[in-house]
């Protein structure tokens, strides 16, 4: 997702009290900047925040962290936060940051949770490395996650979960559960949180897809 440009994106988000603008700074003190050792659950691509902030409110004994790579995307975010219903939130931030770099933001083991949702397929072959799911992607959450940790991924695009279910086994880490149609699995659905992705493709009928997976000890 890419909006049009535009210009005061940039100048909201560096004003804004929830992003933290040199989020390198913190890497290995997040729990500073919450005030708590509360645990700390990331969304990476997280769009215009639906998801995250929904998830805040649901659980308040967890820190947030909302990750986008576009400031025209976060601006969407920031202004759903400064909303009645999320504005008195304390346990959720954002970062404005390309996932590429994850490992520069957070110290090992830094994060419990990590929330991939509708992430882009990138479905050109030779692209297969950008994909959020990819081997690549893997290594780099293995190196920021606790013991334990854990990615959640939701999509509808059937060749990109497929692709992600053959990544996690290649990467050696432990998928702990999978469905092709969440919203019809008891189990998997009970207290799912919608993306804005979500809703627009389940209202067209598309199933939608989820895993869990566990990094490797
Ligand atoms: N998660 C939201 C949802 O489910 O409604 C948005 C899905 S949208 C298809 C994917 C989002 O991920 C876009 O906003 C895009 O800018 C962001 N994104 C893609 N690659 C990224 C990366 N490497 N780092 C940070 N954000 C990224």
């Amino acid at each position: 997702m890419r909006l049009r440009n535009i210009p005061h994106a940039e100048g909201v988000i560096q004003m804004h009290r929830t992003v933290i603008k040199r989020p390198e700074d913190q890497r290995g003190c997040w729990h500073q900047v919450f005030g708590d050792r509360h645990p700390i659950y990331i969304e990476i691509g997280m769009g215009k925040g639906q998801f995250i902030l929904n998830m805040a409110k649901a659980h308040p004994d967890v820190n947030f962290i909302g990750i986008e790579r576009y400031s025209s995307v976060l601006l969407r975010a920031l202004e759903k936060f400064d909303t009645e219903e999320y504005e008195a939130l304390t346990n959720i931030r954002f970062v404005c940051m390309d996932a590429r770099n994850v490992e520069e933001v957070f110290a090992p083991e830094e994060v419990d949770k990590i929330f991939l949702n509708f992430s882009d397929p990138w479905p050109k072959a030779r692209h297969a490395k950008r994909r959020l799911t990819s081997t690549e992607f893997l290594e780099r959450y293995e190196k920021i996650l606790a013991q334990g940790g854990r990615v959640e991924f939701k999509t509808d695009n059937t060749e990109l979960f497929n692709f992600s279910l053959e990544q996690v086994k290649e990467a050696g880490w432990y998928l702990e559960k999978y469905t092709y149609d969440l919203h019809h699995q008891e189990e998997m659905n009970a207290g799912n949180i919608m993306t804005e992705y979500e809703e627009k493709f389940s209202l067209k009928g598309n199933p939608i897809n989820k895993l869990i997976a566990r990094r490797k000890d």
